[in-house]
């Protein structure tokens, strides 16, 4: 397959596109970053890569890095997690709270704010020194010293961070988190100002391709099994309420950020990340969609 050309052909298509998306103005931080930014990153499963535009430049990832979050607990905890948080779509937005009441305080999904909150409690009650041990993990399993927390992007999204603040208080008070809301959401702000670009994101992921190992350590990062799970989530709620466009215009387990960042994954093939910070009115890239749907039509290589 010539990646290289199907991706420049659908960069080319894509980059001039009328954008309708909006960026994420509610984070003061990332309504300074130029809305023109266009990256694409493939990797693939024989270590080949690819990148356009500002591919190599680093972004907010944001809620894809729930993704890692999950990954970790999941790796130190195992089905005991799924008693804490359940694998349905939850068809509400990101950062909903209409079901926690009706739901025992038991998050629809741990890729919704509320189920990432309750993830970082855990990961939060598990670790010694809960930021630099997480961070330590990303770099690990990635190969790479140079990721980071941005400490700017977190203090600007904490300062405003109301409705993750009564997300956080209110699944306390429904008996679902079990440390001080502070710290939980000191996590959570790092947690999703972590930063990477496209070539550095899809390399990342790669192991989700490969069913839970890792490409060049070998390191079992997750099992056959619960990394299988991993992708149905991605699948089925990586989206939040558009999921279930991602999936008939896409067709790869994903996961979006508000920055604009969105990551995909084939199964046995390659893994691909985009990002375009406009997003349209469901909090994913507006631009990252279209590139990703003109890509699997083109390439015939998406999971259906
Ligand atoms: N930090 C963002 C928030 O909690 C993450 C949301 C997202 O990327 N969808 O609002």
């Amino acid at each position: 397959m010539n990646f290289k050309d199907i991706i420049t052909d659908c960069y080319n298509q894509i980059k001039d596109i009328e954008n309708e998306g909006h960026l994420a103005a509610y984070i003061p931080e990332l309504a300074n970053i130029d809305p023109e930014k266009f990256g694409v990153h493939i990797t693939t499963m024989d270590q080949q890569g690819f990148g356009m535009g500002n591919a190599l430049e680093k972004f907010s990832i944001q809620s894809i890095a729930k993704v890692l979050s999950l990954v970790l607990a999941y790796k130190l905890l195992g089905k005991k997690i799924w008693e804490r948080v359940d694998v349905e779509p939850s068809g509400n937005a990101f950062n909903s709270l209409l079901q926690l009441e009706v739901e025992n305080g038991i998050p629809r999904n741990p890729f919704i704010n509320a189920g990432a909150l309750v993830i970082s409690d855990i990961l939060v009650s598990e670790l010694k020194h809960p930021k630099q041990d997480f961070l330590e993990f990303v770099k690990r399993i990635s190969n790479n010293p140079n990721i980071n927390y941005c400490s700017k992007i977190a203090e600007s999204e904490k300062k405003v961070g109301y409705r993750n603040i009564a997300l956080c208080n209110f699944i306390k008070s429904l008996g679902n988190i079990n440390n001080e809301p502070d710290e939980v959401l000191d996590f959570y702000f790092n947690l999703c100002s972590l930063e990477m670009n496209c070539k550095e994101l899809s390399e990342l992921f790669l192991f989700l391709s490969n069913n839970g190992c890792c490409t060049y350590s070998k390191e079992e990062i997750l099992t056959e099994r619960q990394s299988k799970r991993i992708n149905a989530l991605m699948q089925t709620c990586g989206f939040y309420d558009e999921s279930g466009e991602f999936a008939f215009e896409v067709g790869l387990p994903g996961k979006s950020g508000v920055g604009g960042g969105i990551v995909a994954v084939h199964p046995d093939q390659y893994t691909i990340a985009v990002w375009s910070p406009k997003l349209n009115k469901n909090g994913n890239s507006f631009k990252g969609m279209a590139f990703l749907e003109a890509f699997t039509t083109q390439t015939k290589l998406s999971i259906f």
